[in-house]
């Protein structure tokens, strides 16, 4: 078995986070370097390494966490100004914790293409 990410321990709450929505399947919780007024990640409690590494069997868990972040999103008053959820899968595109999660991020303008 290899070592628990830091995201495992947080789902667990061996490490505090600031929690923001959590239930049986999905937890919530702030970035700890914010890059954006609203920067917060939505994981599920079970482990998916990556989004590559899912299966046929996750896609209802899949969903659940777009649907989360929504919901997280409107909480913080950016669903109108509008937001960004993004998943970094493998070293191109700065994945750093291997337990999947979305990045919600929103309240300052964006630019396209990120970088
Ligand atoms: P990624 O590059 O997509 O793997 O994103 C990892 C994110 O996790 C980064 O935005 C980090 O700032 C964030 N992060 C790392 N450790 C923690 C932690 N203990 N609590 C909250 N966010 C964290």
């Amino acid at each position: 078995m290899g070592e628990e990410s830091i995201f495992l321990k947080i789902a667990k709450g061996e490490i505090p986070a600031k929690i923001v929505h959590q239930d049986d399947e999905v937890v919530a919780f702030r970035d700890i370097s914010p890059q954006a007024p609203v920067h917060i990640l939505v994981i599920p409690r079970r482990v998916i390494v990556r989004i590559d590494a899912a299966g046929p069997g996750d896609g209802d868990l899949l969903g659940k966490l777009l649907l989360v972040a929504r919901e997280v999103a409107r909480r913080e008053g950016i669903d109108k100004t509008g937001y960004r959820l993004v998943i970094n899968n493998g070293p191109d595109a700065g994945e750093a914790v291997p337990h999947l999660h979305v990045h919600v991020l929103g309240g300052r303008k964006m630019a396209w293409p990120p970088g």
